[in-house]
């Protein structure tokens, strides 16, 4: 199986290139924050629970994200591979997902990580926010604080993988398609 780990700071393109994998490798794209969302929409009481912690910008409790991502994982039948995407973003959350692979004699292949300086992550969410529904892409502060949360404990995730020798950083900034096609050579080399 071919298990990616999509990596980098909130606004640095992991749900556009995410699709492009899905289609060119035709892995399972599960997206933490995407599934939030969905729960939000539904209303359920893991979305009014997600919701409290997504609208300052915070994590959600490690417990409830592991608990939900394995749910989601064991929903899908005969999979090629994954694409996970937001998620490890801390380092119980990447230890819970070795070990729930592992059970499942497999593992994380690689993880990629998408690289883009903070004025520029800014300048893209609050142009994001424009168009889309997130309440989270509205306010530079708490645009702010998210790209603190993910530098205060999620960037160590990196050094998870990169101790395991299963760890690359790929430039962000550019053209989608140049940025896609050295994400694929990264994976190509790795198979
Ligand atoms: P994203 O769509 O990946 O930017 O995630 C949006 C929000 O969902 C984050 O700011 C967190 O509040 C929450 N979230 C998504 N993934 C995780 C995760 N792996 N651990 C904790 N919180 C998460």
């Amino acid at each position: 199986m071919l298990n990616i780990v999509l990596f980098g700071p909130p606004g640095a393109g992991k749900g556009t290139q995410a699709a492009k994998l899905v289609e060119k490798y035709k892995l399972t794209h599960l997206s933490t924050g995407d599934i939030f969302r969905a729960n939000i929409k539904g209303n359920t009481e893991l979305g009014v629970l997600a919701k409290s912690y997504m609208d300052k910008g915070n994590l959600v409790p490690d417990e409830v994200t592991i608990q939900m991502l394995e749910s989601e994982v064991n929903k899908i039948k005969n999979p090629v591979g994954f694409i996970f995407d937001g998620f490890p973003r801390t380092t119980p959350q990447a230890d819970a997902l070795e070990k729930f692979l592992n059970s499942k004699d497999t593992s994380i292949s690689l993880m990629l990580a998408l690289e883009v300086a903070v004025d520029e992550l800014v300048k893209r969410l609050l142009l994001r926010g424009v168009d889309s529904q997130r309440p989270d892409d509205q306010n530079e502060t708490i645009i702010r604080n998210r790209i603190e949360v993910y530098n205060n404990q999620t960037a160590v995730v990196a050094d998870y993988y990169s101790s395991k020798g299963k760890f690359e950083k790929i430039n962000g900034i550019g053209a989608i398609e140049d940025i896609f096609n050295a994400i694929c050579l990264n994976i190509n080399n790795y198979n």
